[in-house]
């Protein structure tokens, strides 16, 4: 069996780029999905992601090198391991990030990916409950709601945002995204909806064309022996055996294994800087010195405050106040359980003189050591924040051939001036908060950061305590026109036929928010593009 095109990938791209291709049914598309399917309820049930982060079966469970910007702390960097990819276990929450983003990937150089280019894309995937038609879609499969629990403190909090200058706002995806609000979740009636849910679940028993393998750890790109730069199929391993799956003339492979797997399979491959790949004892075979290198990531400061009305902590502590909430959750698909990671988004600026917001705000009613474990004893929220657009940029990179050795990353967390002192605005920003008429009447006292942070040294040496991933790893295989670029403006990787890269490594910078949206945008834009080149004469 050979195909037009085999997707590498079953996350928030790659499963909207074989609902796509496949709707032709002249086209064969194959996904090759290295987890397995998406089955444990777990995914389905907002709050599930506490039993799926962390946990093999759903979860690549990635950890960084210590990191000197944290004083030295590794972190956990959860990854979706199933069909949905990270949007089977990410927080939900419905961000698209600024239009300024977009305009700046245009201005580099990347035609056709301003604001106006790109959100026809966003409107095109998405099936809003509740949202303006000039900025939201209706028809597509991607279900976008509104919250479905709400609670006094989380009010006190936006109240707080708003006594310290921001605007009120019931929709930050627009043109202008400052404001204080409750966040949008990708949920349909209580159920998470994943890219597997909204783009594979309607099509998988009627597309003829289109196979879905699971458990295919993908470990290579296949070569014409005769066109060293040609790609021709992928090998494959599933169940003890190596495979490979074969393209028809004229075929693709799109890559779309993540911030993290797509630049390991292009350097297991030979595609990357020479000298690393010879470090890994992998052979180059062709050159392309970006792969891997610009890793950003969003690094949430999180304060925990205990306070003096209950909040999560106290239900999820209480054995029958579980019951209770299980019980809501069982009949009306509201109460906490259908929440995502989040309940209120503050997109802020935490300083005068900036056009856009450089800080976000996510508030969560409850709080724990570490997101996914056992929560406080006390009654407590949590405010995370985390600096939109951080200049610091780490590398990942593998250090064996063997595409089954998880390769080596290194974020550089707070590793420039301007994302310290961003950091230290930030903390600065959220104890303040704490201070206004709306919350400081809850306040009991600040559990994190504890001891004395007075001066800026201190605010920063707090941040590079208590900071984690917000989990968004992007820009590994960069799309630009400059010889650090790992892609072009369609997607086709530089200097290799016959090979796209598609999910969000590529995008040239982080977005000003989270990234599932824009990484499904990129899917749908890739696909585009895939379509077009197709019909064009060869
Ligand atoms: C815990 C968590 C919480 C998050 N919360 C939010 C949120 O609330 N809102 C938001 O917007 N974003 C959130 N994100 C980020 C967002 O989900 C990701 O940016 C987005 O899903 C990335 O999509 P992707 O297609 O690039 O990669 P992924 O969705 O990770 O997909 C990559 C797929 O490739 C597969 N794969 C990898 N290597 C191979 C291989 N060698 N062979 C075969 N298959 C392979 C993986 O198993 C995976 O299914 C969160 C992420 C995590 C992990």
């Amino acid at each position: 069996m050979s195909y037009d095109y085999i997707i590498i990938g079953a996350g928030s791209a790659g499963c909207v780029i074989a609902n796509r291709l496949s709707a032709d049914p002249n086209i064969r598309v194959l996904l090759l999905e290295a987890g397995g399917k998406d089955t444990n309820p777990w995914i389905h049930i907002p709050v599930g992601y506490f039993k799926t982060l962390h946990n093999p079966n759903t979860d690549w469970c990635y950890k960084t090198e210590p990191d000197p910007g944290l004083n030295g702390r590794a972190l956990d960097w959860p990854r979706g391991k199933t069909l949905g990819g990270s949007s089977s276990i990410n927080g939900l929450l419905y961000v698209r990030g600024q239009k300024e983003d977009y305009d700046r990937w245009a201005q580099l150089g990347n035609t056709g990916w301003s604001w106006d280019d790109v959100l026809p894309l966003f409107k095109r995937s998405e099936n809003h409950e509740d949202g303006d038609p000039e900025l939201h879609g209706k028809d597509g499969e991607l279900a976008v709601s509104l919250i479905r629990a709400k609670s006094k403190i989380s009010e006190a909090f936006i109240g707080a945002a708003v006594e310290m200058g921001v605007p009120r706002t019931d929709d930050y995806n627009g043109p202008d995204q400052e404001g204080a609000g409750y966040f949008h979740q990708t949920a349909r009636k209580g159920f998470r909806c994943s890219s597997a849910k909204a783009f594979l679940t309607p099509i998988k028993k009627t597309r003829q064309n289109l196979d879905v393998v699971t458990h295919a750890h993908t470990t290579g790109l296949v070569f014409a022996p005769d066109a060293p730069k040609q790609v021709t199929g992928v090998s494959y391993s599933r169940e003890g055996s190596s495979n490979r799956a074969m393209l028809k003339p004229g075929g693709e492979v799109i890559l779309s294994a993540g911030a993290i797997g797509s630049p390991q399979l292009l350097e297991v491959s030979g595609i990357g800087n020479p000298q690393v790949l010879s470090a890994a004892g992998i052979e180059a075979r062709h050159a392309l010195p970006g792969v891997g290198e610009h890793l950003q990531d969003h690094l949430q400061i999180r304060l925990v405050y205990e306070v003096n009305v209950p909040t999560l902590n106290d239900a999820i502590n209480n054995v029958l106040h579980r019951a209770a909430i299980g019980i809501e959750y069982g009949l009306r698909r509201t109460g906490p359980m259908s929440l995502g990671a989040s309940q209120v988004a503050i997109f802020a600026k935490s300083m005068q003189g900036l056009e856009t917001p450089d800080i976000q705000f996510h508030f969560q009613p409850l709080s724990a050591d570490k997101p996914g474990i056992e929560m406080h004893p006390f009654s407590g929220f949590t405010s995370s924040v985390c600096q939109l657009r951080p200049e610091s940029r780490g590398h990942i990179h593998v250090t064996s051939p063997d595409a089954q050795v998880y390769p080596k990353i290194v974020p550089n967390y707070l590793s420039t001036t301007g994302d310290q002192l961003c950091a230290i605005r930030a903390v600065k920003f959220a104890r303040a908060m704490t201070k206004t008429n709306a919350l400081a009447p809850y306040i009991v006292r600040e559990h994190v950061p504890s001891g004395k942070v007075e001066t800026d040294e201190d605010h920063l040496e707090a941040a590079r305590d208590m900071a984690q991933t917000i989990y968004h790893p992007t820009s590994t295989c960069k799309m630009g026109t400059d010889d650090r670029a790992v892609v072009d403006p369609r997607l086709r990787v530089h200097g290799i036929r016959g090979l796209r890269v598609a999910d969000a490594s590529v995008m040239p910078d982080i977005v000003s928010g989270n990234t599932n949206a824009p990484t499904i945008m990129i899917g749908e834009k890739c696909c585009d593009m895939v379509l077009e080149d197709r019909r064009k004469p060869s």
